[in-house]
């Protein structure tokens, strides 16, 4: 299959994308961009697709997190350990605690471009005047500090994500397959909780349990410990930049088709799912596993549309519904999107964003979300699906590692008044590391109640 030109791409009109001042160097970047090799490869894309694909069939889940926005200052080795350990131990509960095989992908190594609401941002300054600079979308294109030199979009920011995300894909595969997420590591991953904190000690609890399953396993012979050695870990992120994601589309050679190499998984955002839009037409053309927001404006037909030119062939696992309804609307607006797909016969992973339909602004100015209604989003997800017999397929959260202050609730209960205490994002509020447990353990209850998929 061809791959548009950029220019042609452009013509289509594009969304969201960053007006550039200097032509020239942009084409630079683009042309450096070109040379570089591969973030990840086809196959273990192809392989991606098959795990999503046992996902469509009701058979695995789906946890897929990380930062709104991955930062280039924020490629730090504990950093990246941080996050890559909180998901690994909300797979754990969700794998141990509902026995169910889940698909595990980051929101990282490229999640750095962002959509934006309005072109331009303004601030009052101290001394009262209000000043207006191009909104910040991200360390992909421009600076977050608020200033107009940081502002300007430069496109040597294309290859210094491009180098950031090589440098946090090679940790965490090195992670992942050099004894860190090891199995018999599930107390590690748990060490610095605070302890006898009561989600600390559930953990705890359940890490016995697995330790003593893996016991039993070893001695009465089954189970390779070479299994328990490794995980595979998969990258994603937003594919909204077209001179990105273009430039890392490459030709495979086993195959002669096109793979976006840029991350394993690619989605494309509620702000740029039109059907004519370019987003749509480049990733319908690439051969990744690929998924699309899809907010409460959606109506059944859009979905089927969008299924009919991103998966025309509905191969299982190509495409993955992300819906991000919000708490209020997800048990009216789901339904009949899910209905009309379903009764399509078509081959879809659908996932639960409670994110992105749930955020507001608090009195103290921070843009936060409330745990409680991430919660009844989720709750809600489980429900319509459970209702209509299809198979609630994952989660998509904005999460990290440390123990920020940026979403209200939870069993810390944190207030309004906490939030200043270490807000760090530089775009949506993520869950903190004892949040994203705590919903992990309630997400599990929800799963074991969940009937298996009555699709074939
Ligand atoms: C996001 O995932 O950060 C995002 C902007 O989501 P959405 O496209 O669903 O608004
Ligand atoms: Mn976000």
């Amino acid at each position: 299959m061809s791959i548009p030109t950029l220019e042609q791409l452009h013509a289509m009109g594009a969304a969201q994308q960053p007006t550039y001042p200097d032509p020239d160097a942009l084409r630079a970047a683009v042309e450096k961009l070109r040379t570089m090799p591969p973030l990840v490869f086809a196959g273990e894309c192809d392989e991606l697709t098959a795990k999503i694909a046992a996902v469509a069939r009701g058979e695995a889940f789906i946890l897929q997190g990380g930062d709104c926005a991955e930062t280039l200052a924020g490629v730090t080795a504990d950093n990246v350990r941080a996050k890559l350990r909180v998901l690994l131990q909300m797979a754990v509960v969700l794998t141990y605690a509902a026995s169910v095989p889940v698909v595990k992908i980051g929101r990282l190594a490229g999640q750095y471009g962002k959509p934006r609401s309005s072109d331009t941002e303004t601030r009052t300054m101290p001394d009262g005047g209000e000043v207006t600079l191009p909104a910040y979308r991200g360390d992909a294109v421009n600076g977050y500090d608020f200033t107009p030199e940081s502002r300007v979009p430069d496109p040597q920011r294309l290859v210094d994500v491009y180098n950031a995300s090589a440098a946090t894909l090679n940790l965490v595969r090195a992670f992942v397959t050099g004894g860190y997420a090891d199995l018999r590591q599930v107390h590690t991953w748990n060490n610095d909780f605070v302890k006898g904190s009561p989600l600390g000690s559930r953990y705890e609890a359940l890490a016995a349990e697995i330790d003593r399953a893996m016991a039993f396993m070893q001695a009465i012979g089954v189970g390779d410990p070479d299994e328990f050695h490794r995980v595979d870990f998969h990258s994603s992120h937003e594919a909204l930049i077209l001179e990105y994601e273009h430039a890392l589309t490459r030709v495979d050679s086993r195959t002669g088709q096109p793979y976006d190499v840029s991350g394993h998984f690619v989605w494309i955002g509620e702000r740029t799912r039109q059907l004519d839009g370019a987003h749509v037409e480049l990733l319908s053309r690439i051969k990744n596993p690929i998924g699309v927001k899809l907010g409460p404006s959606t109506s059944p037909d859009d979905a089927l549309a969008l299924a009919a030119k991103l998966n025309p062939a509905n191969e299982p696992g190509r495409l993955t519904f992300i819906t991000r309804f919000g708490a209020g609307k997800i048990r009216d607006g789901l339904p009949p999107v899910v209905e009309k797909v379903a009764a399509e016969g078509l081959a879809v992973a659908w996932i639960c964003d409670p994110m992105h339909g749930n955020g507001f602004t608090a009195p103290s100015g921070y843009k936060t979300r409330n745990f409680d209604d991430v919660l009844d989003e989720v709750q809600g997800f489980f429900d319509v699906h459970r209702s209509l017999g299809t198979w609630p397929g994952g989660l998509h959260v904005e999460l990290t590692g440390d123990n920020v202050t940026e979403c209200l609730g939870g069993g810390e209960r944190l207030s309004d008044a906490d939030l200043a205490t270490r807000y760090e994002s530089v775009c949506d509020p993520r869950l903190n590391r004892v949040q994203s447990l705590e919903l992990a353990f309630l997400v599990a209850d929800m799963l074991r109640e969940a009937p298996a998929a009555t699709q074939a």
